[in-house]
This record gives C-alpha cells, sequence and structure tokens, in this order.
C-alpha cells in the first residue's frame, strides 16, 4: 500500500454505544487517515453502522469521542460534520430528475443558480452521468442510481464520506464494476472513504485498511494484506477467506524457528519473524493454512517442505481455479486445497490418491 495517508482525518477514542442496557460498541478506538479508503468490516449486528452512525452524529456516543479534522465532534449535529452519507437504499426523490436531485442539497445552502448548475455538472461528470441530468429516478438503473446518490453526497464537498452498505442492492456483475469504480473515483478525488460492509471480499478489493469487527469491538485493524495473511485469530482468519485449521503442538522454540508437531502430519520449523513477537508461541495449538498453500504434488516434484498423502473427496471447478477437499493421511476433517487450472492440468476426480505439499512459509499460528 503507499502510504501517504498518514494525518488523522477521524480519531475515534473510546467509543461505547449502549442502547438501552444492550452494549452495541464496547470502547472503540481508531484512526482514520486523510485520503484513506477505510472499511468498517464484520457480520451483521457486530456494530458497524452503529459506529459510521456516531461518526457522522446521527448517534450520540454513550461514552467516548470522535474528532474530525483536529475538531473534537461532541455535541456538533450531523449536519454541520464535515460528512456525508451515502445509504444502502440509495433513496433518490422520484419526483425530481438527476440534476434536481443532485443539486437539492446546495439549494438548502442559498447558492446561486449559475453556482448549482456548475457544481452539478462537475460531479455528474465525475460520476459518469453528464448525459442523464434530464432522467427521473424510474428511468435510471441500480447502479445509475447509486451513482446520482453518490454525486448527492460529493458536491457538497465534505471532507469524508461514509457509504453504509451502499453496493449491497445490486447484482453480482454490476456490484464487481462499481467496486472498482469506487475505489478509482475515490483515489481520483482523495476524500476520505468511510464504508460499512459485511462482505469480505468487496473490503480487501477497495480498502487501504480495514477494521475487522465482533460483537462490538474492533479484532484487528489492518490492510488486506496484512488481514490474510497474519490474522489475530481464528475469528478472523475464517471470516476474511478460507482458511484451513489443524491441531499442533509446540515442541521447542530458537531465536530462529518455532519447532511444532501437527498431528499425524509430522514437525515443521515454522519461521520467527513471520509471528508477532508479542504472541505468547508457547500456547500454540492450532495452525492456519490457505487452501492456496497447498499443492497437489505431481510425482516429480520435490520442492515442498512437506508431504503427505490424501484423498480427493470433493472438487468444485471455477473456470480458472478448482477448489478441492482433500482428506490428508491421519485426518478425519477435509482440508480445502485451491489449485489454478494451467494448461495441461487436468481435474483431479474424487477418489483419487494424491500427494500434497505444504511449507512452512505458508502457516499461520493461533492460541485458543
Ligand atoms: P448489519 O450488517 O446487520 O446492518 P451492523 O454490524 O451494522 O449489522 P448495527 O446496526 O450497528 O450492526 O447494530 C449493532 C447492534 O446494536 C445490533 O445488535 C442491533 O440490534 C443493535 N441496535 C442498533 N441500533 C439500535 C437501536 N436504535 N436500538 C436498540 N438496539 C440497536
Amino acid at each position: 500500500m503507499k502510504d501517504t495517508h498518514t494525518k488523522p482525518m477521524i480519531v475515534i477514542d473510546q467509543v461505547v454505544k449502549k442502547f438501552g442496557s444492550f452494549t452495541a460498541l464496547h470502547g472503540i478506538s481508531a484512526e482514520i487517515r486523510e485520503g484513506e479508503f477505510f472499511s468498517l468490516l464484520g457480520p451483521s449486528g457486530c456494530g458497524k453502522t452503529t459506529l459510521l452512525r456516531v461518526i457522522a452524529g446521527f448517534e450520540p456516543p454513550t461514552k467516548g469521542k470522535v474528532a474530525i479534522g483536529g475538531k473534537d465532534m461532541s455535541g456538533i449535529p450531523a449536519n454541520s460534520r464535515p460528512t456525508n452519507m451515502v445509504f444502502q437504499s440509495y433513496a433518490i426523490f422520484p419526483h425530481l430528475n438527476v440534476e434536481e436531485n443532485v443539486g437539492y442539497g446546495l439549494k438548502t445552502r442559498k447558492m446561486s443558480k449559475a453556482d448549482i448548475a456548475r457544481d452539478v455538472a462537475e460531479v455528474l461528470k465525475l460520476v459518469d452521468m453528464e448525459s442523464y441530468g434530464k432522467r427521473k429516478a424510474h428511468e435510471l438503473s441500480g447502479g445509475q442510481r447509486q451513482r446520482v446518490a453518490l454525486a448527492r453526497a460529493l458536491v457538497m464537498r465534505p471532507e469524508v464520506i461514509l457509504l453504509d452498505e451502499p453496493l449491497s442492492a445490486l447484482d453480482k456483475k454490476l456490484r464487481d464494476q462499481m467496486q472498482v469504480e469506487l475505489r478509482s473515483l475515490q483515489r481520483s478525488i482523495g476524500i476520505t472513504f468511510i464504508l460499512v460492509t459485511h462482505d469480505q471480499e468487496e473490503a480487501l478489493i477497495m480498502s487501504d485498511r480495514i477494521a475487522v469487527m465482533f460483537d462490538g469491538r474492533i479484532e484487528q485493524l489492518d490492510t488486506p494484506e496484512g488481514l490474510y495473511r497474519r490474522p489475530v485469530n481464528r475469528r478472523v482468519a475464517s471470516f476474511i477467506g478460507v482458511m484451513n485449521f489443524l491441531p499442533a503442538k509446540v515442541l521447542g522454540v530458537t531465536d530462529q524457528h518455532v519447532k511444532l508437531d501437527i498431528a499425524a502430519l509430522g514437525q515443521i520449523d515454522v519461521p520467527r519473524h513471520d509471528i508477532d513477537p508479542a504472541f505468547d508461541i508457547e500456547a500454540v495449538d492450532t495452525i492456519g493454512v490457505r487452501p492456496e498453500m497447498f499443492t497437489l504434488l505431481a510425482d516429480a516434484d520435490d520442492t515442498a517442505q512437506m508431504k503427505v498423502q490424501g484423498e480427493v473427496v470433493d472438487s468444485e471447478y471455477y473456470g480458472d481455479m478448482t477448489y478441492y477437499s482433500v482428506r490428508l493421511a491421519g485426518h478425519d476433517t477435509p482440508v480445502t486445497i485451491s489449485m489454478r487450472n494451467t494448461a495441461g492440468r487436468s481435474v483431479v476426480p474424487p477418489g483419487s490418491q494424491v500427494t500434497v505439499g505444504w511449507g512452512a512459509d505458508s502457516i499461520v499460528v493461533f492460541k485458543e
């Protein structure tokens, strides 16, 4: 990641949010940098929307505070904050055309007609909707309505755009396209974006950094790559992509390596530099291996650090990739292995006996 965004734009300090006796946010602290595409990711009910609403000023925190651009926002109402929210339903006024929808907020600022027309034209161009100015909401596709909603937020020139599941109502193809568009738009205008999503793929594709939330807490705040390669616990590991877990025992620790016994599979030395120094190594009881870190070996392949026999139980063909379910010798629960379908490699049918290779540098360690 280019690390140009170092200035904090939003500082969230020990924010607690209670609804009656229920605590939705348990003392959240985080800094969101200027110009950053930041995502709040987590399962339904983990508190993402609540945190976004606290930042926006729609919900006062029960304790703690939020500062934006160096200013404490306590007591400052939503419409006086330098933020603008794009909602999930992207509700745009049905009786107004696109230009009127986008210019609506500026009218309430009592700008002149000419200035409004200029600003509206500018943002419609930015979202690639300049030829749709006279259309009504019902004459637009879902993706176009989404762009109008975004234009309506952008035209107010906020310092931060808040997006609450903005793409969830779109079909998969359009969503994929809008993810890329939104990301490149954010890069080109350089405004800080905060996205709420429960879709890990969406968060990985779009974000500079992601806060993974469970039960009203941030469990890990990291880059997409950091989350994928170095998840701090099993819950995060399972939420971001697929992770295979295998029971392990620590046999010894040196300055360089941790020697692990992987149940029924043998011993392996995991490099110390792959493990967070703060991690209690002695407590390791599980390893995690991503599907692409296993390989189905051809007979002649001798480069893998570890090899184990297995049986293909099932396969799922995705065109470019095949996902295999493979039962490793001595293990009841099959592991998931992904293989790229390169030319000349045919799909291995269920029931086949295979040799599986993997290496110590592909391992993440966990404790209960
Ligand atoms: P989703 O992806 O389903 O929108 P979320 O992670 O955004 O989930 P929130 O909407 O922030 O979750 O809700 C967090 C918790 O707080 C949930 O258990 C929810 O029921 C509760 N909650 C949210 N708003 C209120 C409210 N106004 N009154 C009472 N409880 C609330």
